[in-house]
């Protein structure tokens, strides 16, 4: 699905941006986790993995000029940047993907880019494509695994040792999207994560969603089993609209830690999440095949984008626990952007 088919700003949104988030936001915001990829690419795909994805079935597709207009519409007052990497799918053109990722940082039309990497692919074919596309790091996806959301499939299985090495030994990060039903609190991945900073310990790894933990649960008690060593690592807050899990993430990881991000092309509809205990449900407007419309019109004509509510979430947040100017241009571009800077130089 291109979410271009659906997406429109209506007279609501606008008023909301207006009262509610404009004289809030910062001028300028660096996404640290866009995903771009052109039809082309997607085409591969088997619809019966859209059968089964509702994220794929929001937004599969996404060109860099696609992302500049949702960007530009929803977000007017905001110098809006982006980082981006391919839809890491199994059955995608991953090569294809990668080399428009990498056209689009020779032609300077996103901030930086990332490789999407297979856990089969050669160290050195990787170390080659990243100097060649001038990538700030690797973006793996427990996809190329399984197709299932949330397999058992551990950390090496899609991220090698020697991937590890690789980001370490050339000073680059990895987005890493963690597997397993448990998020964030899984004791597994809780376990590989401590080994990989034991065995790499200048590795640059931001975990992606804030662990997939979409609920307040899995983030307190990851937090626990953690300890000290959460903070050798960076986290975005792509999809994470709860309120609760936000305020923890602000008050425990260290200020330069947490990166905005929105997960483009995914999400771009009206809509708000509803939580249980231990899960979520998606709500949204639009005829979406996955939408059930379990609120009834009349809930859904007060929906104003999914990104908007997030936003003014975090926003919220951050002004209950007094955050001041600094914190939040850190929240929304200077962290990412200091980490990133820090992985375009090849040190080897
Ligand atoms: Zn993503």
């Amino acid at each position: 699905m291109n979410p271009s088919t659906y997406f429109t700003v209506t007279d609501f949104d606008r008023v909301y941006y207006r009262e509610n988030l404009e004289k809030r936001l910062p001028k300028e915001i660096l996404d640290a986790h866009t995903h771009m990829n052109l039809p082309e690419h997607a085409a591969p795909i088997p619809q019966s993995r859209f059968d089964s994805d509702w994220a794929l079935q929001s937004g599969s597709e996404m060109s860099v000029e696609d992302a500049r207009g949702f960007a530009e519409a929803l977000f007017p007052s905001v110098d809006y940047n982006f980082t981006a990497f391919p839809f890491p799918i199994k059955e995608a053109d991953t090569d294809g993907n990668n080399e428009n990722i990498a056209s689009l940082i020779k032609t300077k039309k996103i901030s930086y880019g990332l490789l999407t990497t297979r856990p089969w692919d050669k160290p050195e074919f990787i170390e080659e494509a990243i100097k060649a596309g001038g990538f700030i790091g690797i973006k793996p996806y427990p996809d190329y695994v399984s197709a299932y959301k949330g397999a058992e499939v551990s950390i090496p299985d899609f991220l090698p040792r020697e991937h590890c090495a690789l980001a370490e030994r050339l000073n680059k990060c990895i987005v890493l999207h963690l597997p397993r039903s448990g998020r964030f609190a899984d004791e597994n991945n809780i376990k590989e994560l401590k080994e990989i900073i034991a065995r790499f310990p200048k590795i640059k790894i931001i975990i992606a969603h804030l662990g997939r933990c979409f609920n307040p649960c899995y983030f307190e008690k990851a937090v626990e089993l953690m300890g000290e060593i959460i903070h050798h690592f960076w986290f975005d807050t792509a999809a994470v609209m709860n309120p609760r899990v936000l305020k923890m993430a602000m008050e425990i990881l260290p200020e330069d830690r947490i990166q905005f991000g929105l997960d483009m092309p995914v999400l771009l509809f009206h809509g708000s999440r509803r939580w249980t205990e231990t899960t979520y449900i998606n709500v949204c407007r639009e005829e979406l095949p996955w939408n059930k419309h379990i609120e009834g019109k009349d809930a859904e004509a007060k929906y104003t984008f999914f990104f908007y509510e997030q936003i003014n979430n975090i926003l919220s947040v951050m002004e209950e626990l007094k955050k001041n100017e600094g914190y939040k241009k850190g929240f929304f571009k200077n962290n990412a952007e200091k980490l990133f800077e820090s992985c375009t130089d090849l040190i080897i």
